[in-house]
């Protein structure tokens, strides 16, 4: 039966693990559930702010559809403790390489050690300053087709323009919705060949600075320009800044570059999650943006799998070191000393 109590930081985090996991998303239980698997030693240290939080369901995740984010994550906190690994809650305020392993360093102080490194903090959704969008985000504010679009469709949606991507996130959403309206805002007025592709969409242009959000009885009914127009609408997608929460990993040297596609900061890693310094790995949001629910987990099970490979590789190498020692003629000469004693001379 899977254990489902909750583990205190104080007491029973150990002082050292195989590997520790900053961040209990789906990523990070992920991984720490191969690992536990993989009867590696593995706590899964989390803040509890996981990005999805304020949606109702996780959606496009195949055999857990619309489930509450919050539900997915107390069953897969769950499941690393049925195989021993362990999730305490906590904030990794400082992480600092010691000897071969990592120091990592809870905000209360707390101290564990580590002999590789899992981090899947996930990102910072930087939103336009619009007063009370943040308030309706992940609810009548949205920004993801894919996790949204279905529970969207038909409505009265506004596109808001905040970075390049305004129209392609347009026409995007012209998958769900017969009725979208590209809301220009501060970014500049569609033209050539971008105007023509959104007339012959029927997606609206409206020019103008949104400067807040109309809502009624807890619903989004429009969005209110600077110059006092109303425009109705149900639904206004936005395009957030994705910023990685990964703070902690510049005293390692390595910290958020910008992500090719634009659309914000990530930690470069490998397929795998290999980052550039050894012993560290990340996966989930905190290097793929664009990762999904599932994508995620599954960046998760990868680079957990490529940890487990990199710990197999070290102990051999040791292993193979200590079995080479043992025949060494110094070895030879001790074990000799050691069976013989006395007789030795005898011989
Ligand atoms: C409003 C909204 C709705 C979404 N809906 C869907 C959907 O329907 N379907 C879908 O597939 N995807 C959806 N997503 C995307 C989904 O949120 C991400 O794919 C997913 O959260 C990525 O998982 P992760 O493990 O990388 O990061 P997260 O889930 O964000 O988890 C990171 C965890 O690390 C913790 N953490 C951060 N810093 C520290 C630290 N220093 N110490 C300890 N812990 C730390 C955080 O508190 C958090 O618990 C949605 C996103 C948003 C914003």
């Amino acid at each position: 039966m899977l254990v489902a109590e909750v583990v205190e930081v104080t007491d029973q985090l150990n002082d050292g693990y195989d590997v520790v996991v900053i961040g209990g998303g789906a990523a990070g239980l992920s991984g720490a559930l191969m690992l536990a698997r993989a009867r590696r030693s593995v706590v899964v240290i989390d803040e509890g702010e996981p990005r999805n939080a304020p949606a109702e369901g996780v959606h496009g995740l195949l055999a857990r559809d619309g489930m509450r984010p919050a539900e997915l994550l107390e069953r897969g906190r769950a499941e690393v403790r049925g195989y021993g690994g362990q999730v305490a809650s906590g904030e990794v305020g400082a992480v600092a390489r010691e000897g071969d392993g990592f120091a990592v360093t809870l905000a209360g102080g707390r101290t564990v050690r580590a002999r590789r490194l899992l981090v899947t903090t996930g990102l910072v959704d930087e939103l336009p300053e619009i007063p009370g969008l943040r308030a309706r985000w992940g609810r009548d504010v949205v920004h993801c087709p894919y996790c949204h679009g279905w529970e969207v469709r038909d409505q009265a949606i506004g596109v808001l323009a905040s970075s390049q991507l305004a129209v392609h996130q347009a026409l995007l959403f012209r998958q769900w919705s017969a009725d979208v309206t590209l809301l220009s805002h501060t970014m500049p007025q569609p033209d050539g060949e971008e105007a023509e592709q959104l007339a012959a969409r029927g997606i609206r242009v409206v020019h103008g600075e949104v400067a807040s959000l109309e809502v009624v009885d807890d619903r989004l009914v429009g969005v209110r320009l600077t110059d006092g127009t109303v425009v109705g609408r149900e639904v206004l997608a936005v395009s957030s800044r994705m910023v990685a929460r990964a703070g902690f990993l510049a005293v390692l040297g390595l910290r958020p570059a910008e992500h090719p596609s634009g659309l914000g900061e990530h930690i470069p890693a490998d397929p795998a999650g290999r980052t550039d310094v050894p012993g560290v790995w990340v996966a989930g949001n905190v290097t793929d943006l664009a990762a999904q629910v599932g994508t995620a987990a599954a960046a998760g099970a990868t680079a957990a799998a490529q940890i487990n490979a990199d710990l197999l590789a070290e102990e051999t190498r040791q292993a193979v070191a200590a079995r080479r020692d043992a025949f060494s003629a110094e070895s030879e000469a001790r074990l000799c000393e050691l069976v013989m004693s006395e007789r030795r001379h005898g011989l």
